[in-house]
């Protein structure tokens, strides 16, 4: 199983079977290396509908004839637009090429800001991902800290490797998300969302080196483009 970020909260997941692209935002994602048509999809799970994680969902989900999983709003759009979308929400499971899909929780704001004005774009989320091998990855979305990380993300998921923001500002910082890091307990963290724009400017092996004093957890900081391997 290989874990590419992307830059931002955008994340390629690939197995021996099965390319999972999570928060998509490509063209316009200053850290991102690669092009919309240099990525290859099966299944692309969407967080919310800010810009910098719906990203470029649409032509790639053409391109790969890629399934959308996403919350019931966005299907609804989406699903006008002709694609394949399979619309969840909060502690669903679904499965798709394999691969099962949790929705979870996130503290944060959702409206649609990729379409003409603004609309709304239902709840926030995270997902679970149990692969084929049965290994877990959290990708919590934008999220705040929220005591369900400890009751639900760890106690009823427990996640091996999860993949957390630590910009502050619109997400978590790094005192809140190393503290989400002793709650859930992964095997591994890679930090996400920062350094993509100045206002979420963050030093991610201070992050590093709180979570590996204070916890059995590795923090893998990764570059934009590099791929965390297993
Ligand atoms: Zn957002």
């Amino acid at each position: 199983m290989k874990i590419q970020w992307l830059g931002h909260s955008a994340f390629h997941v690939s197995t021996d079977y099965t390319n999972i692209l999570i928060d998509p935002f490509i063209r316009d994602n200053p850290s991102c290396p690669l092009d919309p048509g240099e990525v290859k999809a099966d299944i692309i799970c969407v967080t919310h509908g800010h810009n910098d994680h719906f990203g470029d969902t649409v032509e790639i989900a053409r391109e790969n004839n890629a399934l959308i999983v996403c919350n019931h709003e966005h299907s609804v759009y989406l699903s006008q637009l002709g694609l394949e979308t399979m619309g969840m929400n909060m502690g669903g499971t679904i499965e798709a090429a394999g691969i099962k899909i949790t929705m979870v929780n996130a503290i944060h704001s959702s409206d649609m800001d990729f379409i003409d004005g603004i609309g709304p774009g239902g709840s926030s989320c995270g997902y679970i991902l149990e692969l084929e091998n049965k290994r877990k990855i959290y990708h919590s979305g934008d999220t705040g800290i929220f005591g369900d990380m400890k009751t639900v993300i760890r106690d009823i998921y427990q996640p091996e490797i999860a993949l957390m923001p630590i910009g502050d500002r619109y997400t978590m910082g790094i005192m809140e998300a190393s503290i989400a890091a002793s709650w859930i307990e992964p095997e591994v963290i890679i930090p996400m969302h920062y350094n993509t724009f100045p206002p979420i400017e963050q030093d991610p092996y201070q992050f590093k080196e709180i979570v590996e004093k204070n916890t059995e957890t590795k923090v893998t900081v990764l570059k934009p483009g590099e791929t965390y391997q297993e």
